[in-house]
């Protein structure tokens, strides 16, 4: 493996984040100007390195790595100014004398450390956010997706300096070497478990960290849902990237009354589409993992008929089925309940009342995203206010997190921060209050000892009047 980043190399990104603290907006907008360029001078590269990686077709490409990335950098460039303007907030009574304002300052050195299923967005997305927040950057893309993290290299030596911006490959290795640095924040996308060794070290170092993280998102697909299309929506998520997507749903609670008609229009749409090509799982290692996931289901005998085993072909890496798993809560496999899927298939609970739904819930409580498809308003803010999550979708699936004005992010297990247009900023910046004096004297002078008289009873007043 490539030599270990020095000290050196990362004491010359200190000193450049230093005078990126007293840098115009220009600047920063400039950076942001040159990766605009080059993407969308190289889109052919980026579609190849994926085609390189994991087969994925030009189309998905094109939507989730390219759009997604071009959407993020237009909207940071027409509200960059107003974000880095220091923001006025009102000072109360009790400091009159004073201005308060907040300023948006660089937090320094960060690190980005992003995983291989959409290797190319969810490394330049929280790129564009630290850079946009006036930070030098040094990113740790994964090792699974060798020709997009190689690529992703060139763009940033291609865009900026290299004590501006500084990709290092490598595995986790590499991970750990970084993160013996003492970097301003760190940025993690990736699993609940490496996030906790992630959090571990920043921990020990007292630098704050964002955690994306993944989990088991649920679906809730009630009686009065347009069946036909939730399944549309639904298998589209376990179609596009061969569902390796973080807010894909792994667990849909469906009611007992619709759950054979769900499963046969899901079967159809499957069928009708076998012919269209989708991404291939990303190694043997997870194809496996997920084959298995099946076998064991069946083995307890609970697998809808649906599931066609011959389907499967391993030379290929390609799990050309968008399966659906039946499985009840008798099933003696924990496993399936709470191990993340990230792979095309599906797990199916039935419900008949409120009750069920909670206890599926709480198998994997706090997920990343989770999504309602009914028609009764009384029962969806029901779900709203019983189980929370880093998102929600109401009748649709996964593009709430293309909304730029909604943050995304995970609560509890699924993450810990928020990213995506302004929230992603916000996460790079340091909020630093400021407290102005802008009279001769100022409240402040009741404070201060002696403790006359006069001052008790002004605090007696003062505590009357502003509580
Ligand atoms: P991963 O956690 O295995 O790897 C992520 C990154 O961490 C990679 O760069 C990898 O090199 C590094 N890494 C791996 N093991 C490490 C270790 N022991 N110590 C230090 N660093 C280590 O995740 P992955 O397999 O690349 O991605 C899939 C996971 O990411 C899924 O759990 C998915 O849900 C999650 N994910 C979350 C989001 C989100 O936005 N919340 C988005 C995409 C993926």
């Amino acid at each position: 493996m490539k030599k270990f980043m020095t000290l050196k190399i990362f004491k010359e990104f200190q000193t450049k984040a230093q005078e990126f603290r007293s840098e115009s907006l220009s600047d920063r907008l400039s950076r942001l100007d040159r990766l605009q360029t080059w993407i969308k001078k190289n889109t052919h590269l980026i579609e190849k390195s994926l085609d390189q990686d994991f087969k994925k077709p030009a189309f998905e490409t094109q939507t989730t790595e390219i759009l997604t990335v071009l959407s993020e950098l237009k909207y940071y460039k027409t509200y960059l100014a107003k974000w880095a303007k220091d923001k006025k907030v009102p000072t109360p009574i009790s400091l009159a004398g004073h201005t308060s304002r907040i300023r948006f300052e660089p937090k320094g050195v960060v690190l980005i450390i992003s995983p291989w299923n959409y290797p190319f967005q969810l490394a330049v997305i929280p790129l564009i956010s630290a850079l946009a927040a006036g930070n030098s950057v040094i990113l740790k893309p994964s090792e699974l997706t060798v020709s997009t993290s190689e690529l992703l290299k060139r763009m940033c030596k291609d865009c900026f300096a290299e004590d501006e911006v500084l990709v290092e490959l490598g595995d986790k290795l590499k991970t750990n070497e970084l993160l013996n640095y003492n970097f301003n924040h760190v940025f993690f996308t990736g699993s609940a478990a490496v996030g906790r060794i992630i959090a571990v070290k920043c921990a020990e170092k007292l630098i704050p960290y964002t955690l994306e993280l993944g989990g088991k998102s649920p679906a809730i697909i009630d009686q009065t849902a347009d069946i036909k299309d939730a399944v549309k929506k639904i298998h589209w998520t376990k179609f596009s990237n061969r569902g390796q997507t973080c807010v894909a749903p792994d667990v849909l609670i469906v009611h007992k009354k619709i759950k054979d008609e769900f499963m046969f229009e899901y079967k159809k749409l499957e069928n009708s589409l076998s012919g269209e090509k989708s991404s291939q799982i990303i190694n043997e290692k997870n194809l496996i993992r997920l084959q298995n996931m099946c076998k064991d289901q069946v083995n307890l005998g609970s697998v809808h008929t649906h599931l066609i085993e011959s389907k499967f072909k391993p030379n290929e890496l390609a799990l050309n089925s968008e399966s659906l798993l039946n499985v009840n809560l008798k099933n003696k496999l924990p496993l399936i309940h709470t191990e993340e899927i990230f792979g095309p298939l599906a797990l199916v609970y039935e419900f008949e009342n409120f009750e069920d739904i909670e206890i599926i819930y709480n198998l994997n409580p706090d997920p990343l995203a989770l999504y309602i498809f009914s028609e009764n308003r009384e029962q969806i803010n029901k779900v709203l206010k019983h189980f929370p999550s880093g998102g929600v979708g109401i009748n649709t699936v996964v593009v709430h997190l293309a909304n730029l004005n909604l943050p995304f992010g995970g609560i509890g297990q699924s993450g810990h921060g928020q990213y995506h247009g302004h929230f992603g900023f916000l996460e790079f910046s340091h909020q630093r209050a400021v407290l102005e004096q802008n009279l001769l004297s100022s409240s402040i002078e009741v404070l201060l000892p002696p403790y006359t008289n006069v001052k008790k009873r002004f605090i007696q007043i003062l505590i009357k009047v502003t509580t």
